[in-house]
C-alpha cells in the first residue's frame, strides 16, 4: 500500500464522518433538514449523486484532495477510492429517514431546480445541468426557464424578455461574447465560421435572456 493513497482515504472518510456528525447532531429528521437548510444546499430526488445530502457532504470535497467519490442512499453511503477499493458506511437513522421523506417530495424547499438551458459546446449541444434552490437562479442563465427547449417559440416574441443566441470564445481569460443574434440559425453559422477561422480557440453557443427595453 502506498502511504499517500492511505492518507487520502483517511481524509475522505474523515470528511464524510464529520458531515454525518453535523447532520445528526439533533438526532432526528427535523434536525437533518435544518442543517441542510442552513447550509443552503439543494438536490434532486432519488439521485445517489445528486440528492441534497450528497450536496451537503460534497461541500468542500474535491476528488483531487480526497482521492475518492461517493454516493448516498437511505441504506448506505459508499465511498469509492481511486484504487478501486470502497468503503460502505451505514446511513445514520435520521439521515436515512430524511432521505426517504425527501424522495417522497416532503422537503420542496430543499429540492433543486435544474436550469436546462440549451448550450452548444465543442462536444455538441447539451442542456445546462446547474442546480439551484427554489427562489434563486442559475448563475449563468438566470431563473429556470422551460423556454430552453423551444428558443424560437412564438410566445417568446411577446414576452418582456428577448432571447439571444450568443457565440462565445475563450482566449484564456474566460468566456467572452463574440456575436449575438436572436436567430439561432444565424448564430450557428457564426459559430461555424469562428470554428473554421480560429481552430485553436474554444468556442460555444449559449442562450441568454435579456429584459426587453420598454417600448414607449
Ligand atoms: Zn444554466
Amino acid at each position: 500500500m502506498t502511504f499517500g493513497e492511505g492518507d487520502l482515504k483517511l481524509t475522505a472518510v474523515g470528511h464524510v464522518l464529520r458531515a454525518l456528525d453535523l447532520l445528526t447532531q439533533d438526532g432526528d429528521v427535523a434536525g437533518v433538514a435544518q442543517v441542510l437548510d442552513r447550509a443552503e444546499v439543494c438536490g434532486l430526488q432519488k439521485c445517489a449523486r445528486g440528492c441534497v445530502v450528497h450536496a451537503y457532504i460534497a461541500k468542500g470535497w474535491s476528488p483531487a484532495t480526497h482521492g475518492a467519490s461517493f454516493s448516498v442512499g437511505s441504506g448506505s453511503i459508499n465511498i469509492e477510492f481511486r484504487d478501486g477499493s470502497r468503503l460502505v458506511l451505514d446511513t445514520p437513522d435520521p439521515v436515512s429517514a430524511f432521505i426517504t421523506a425527501f424522495d417522497r417530495g416532503e422537503y420542496p424547499h430543499l429540492s433543486a431546480l435544474v436550469c436546462g438551458f440549451d448550450i452548444e459546446t465543442d462536444e455538441g449541444p447539451h442542456r445546462c445541468a446547474n442546480l439551484f434552490r427554489v427562489g434563486t437562479e442559475c448563475p449563468e442563465h438566470g431563473p429556470a426557464a422551460p423556454i430552453a427547449s423551444r428558443p424560437e417559440a412564438p410566445a417568446v416574441a411577446s414576452s418582456k424578455y428577448r432571447y439571444l443566441h450568443v457565440v462565445q470564445g475563450n482566449y484564456g481569460q474566460g468566456w467572452e461574447d463574440l456575436t449575438a443574434s436572436e436567430n439561432r440559425a444565424e448564430a450557428r453559422t457564426d459559430l461555424r465560421a469562428y470554428r473554421e477561422n480560429e481552430r485553436e480557440t474554444p468556442t460555444r453557443l449559449i442562450q441568454r435572456r435579456e429584459l426587453r427595453e420598454q417600448q414607449v
